[in-house]
């Protein structure tokens, strides 16, 4: 997958403010954040979309959920955050490569556009 550039962040090859990184997952700073906090909880593996997550993918992606407690401990934003996940163009989403969006430091109304 050399031309995702989440998977290029991954391994170092495109530079990003990581927040945290371990054997299966990658959190690093969005370059047009939404919100003051704004970080994208990704696999290190390549799952393009959500709808393409099967059960052998099912403890990454908790472990993205795990990742997303750890950095909002640390971002200091743990008592209200936002974990959005765009599936298809339809629903905004622009990279193809499974994240959480982290979105916190403000508040947020409901529904969202
Ligand atoms: P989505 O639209 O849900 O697919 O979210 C993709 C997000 O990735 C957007 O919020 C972009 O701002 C962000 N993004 C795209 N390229 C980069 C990059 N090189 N480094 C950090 N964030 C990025």
């Amino acid at each position: 997958m050399s031309e995702c550039i989440f998977c290029a962040i991954v391994r170092g090859e495109v530079p990003a403010d990581i927040v945290y990184q371990d054997e299966r997952v990658t959190a690093f700073y969005d370059i047009h954040p939404a919100a003051p906090v704004h970080v994208l909880i990704v696999p290190n593996a390549h799952i393009a979309r959500a709808a393409d997550v099967t059960p052998e993918d099912a403890a990454v992606v908790g472990e993205l959920f795990v990742a997303a407690r750890r950095v909002a401990e640390t971002l200091e934003v743990s008592e209200g955050y936002r974990l959005v996940v765009n599936n298809g163009r339809r629903a905004g989403q622009s990279v193809f490569h499974l994240h959480l969006h982290l979105l916190g430091g403000r508040a947020f109304t409901w529904p969202p556009g």
